[in-house]
C-alpha cells in the first residue's frame, strides 16, 4: 500500500529491513548503541562489524531516547544506517508519544541533510520496547506524512513491517491518514 504526499511516496511493505533497496535504513537502536536483538541484531549481523566500530568511535556517549545518529552501512546495499532510539512503553503517560515522534523527525532530518532520496523505517519501539502497534502506527505514519508535506523529501519513505499483524495495523492507520492528507 502507498499514498502520495505532493511528490513523495509513503509506502508500506512486509519484509526484512536489511533487504531494502534504499539510500538509508533506520535502526531501532538502544541508547548505548550497544547492539541487541530484533532490527538491531539483523542490521549488525547483515552489515558486519564495521558499523558498530564506527558508531563506537563517533558516538562514544551513545544516543538519547528520541535522538538519532548516522553511520555508513558496511556490507548492506544502502549508503547509510540511521540509528535512532525509540521510547520504552510505560503506559503512555511518560512522554512516549512525543519521544516516538522525535525519533522519526530526527531520523528524517538526518536523511534529508545527507540527501537521501529513499529511506526505510521499521516499526520503531513496537518490539522489545512494547509500544502498542496501533498507536505506534498512527503516530509514526502521521509524523512522516507531516515531514514529507513540509520538506518534499525524501521522495520515497517505506515502512518495512516484519509480520502480517504489523502490516495490518499500519495499513489501517495509513488509510485514515490518506483521508486527511487529501485536503493538504
Ligand atoms: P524496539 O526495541 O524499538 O522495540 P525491535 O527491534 O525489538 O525494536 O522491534 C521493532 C519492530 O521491528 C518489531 O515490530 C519487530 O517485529 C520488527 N522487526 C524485527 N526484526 C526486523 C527486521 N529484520 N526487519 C524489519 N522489522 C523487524
Amino acid at each position: 500500500m502507498r499514498i502520495q504526499i505532493n511528490d513523495c511516496s509513503l509506502q508500506l511493505t512486509q519484509g526484512d529491513i536489511t533487504q531494502q533497496n534504499v539510500d538509508a535504513i533506520v535502526n531501532a537502536a538502544n541508547s548505548q548503541l550497544a547492539g541487541g536483538g530484533g532490527v538491531d541484531g539483523a542490521i549488525h549481523s547483515a552489515g558486519g562489524a564495521s558499523i558498530m566500530e564506527e558508531t563506537d568511535r563517533r558516538y562514544p556517549d551513545g544516543c538519547e531516547t528520541g535522538q538519532a545518529v548516522i553511520s555508513s552501512a558496511g556490507n548492506l546495499s544502502c549508503k547509510y544506517v540511521i540509528h535512532t532510539v525509540g521510547p520504552v512503553w510505560n503506559g503512555g503517560l511518560r512522554g512516549e508519544s512525543d519521544l516516538l515522534r522525535s525519533a522519526f523527525q530526527n531520523s528524517l532530518t538526518l536523511a534529508f541533510e545527507h540527501h537521501c532520496d529513499s529511506l526505510a523505517f521499521p516499526a520503531i519501539s513496537t518490539g522489545v520496547y512494547g509500544y502498542p502497534m496501533d498507536l505506534a502506527a498512527q503516530n509514526s505514519l502521521m509524523t512522516v506524512a507531516e515531514f514529507l508535506r513540509e520538506h518534499e523529501a525524501p521522495s520515497l519513505v517505506k515502512f518495512v513491517l516484519f509480520d502480517a499483524g504489523a502490516y495490518g495495523a499500519f495499513s489501517y492507520a495509513l488509510e485514515n491518514i490518506a483521508a486527511v492528507a487529501i485536503n493538504w
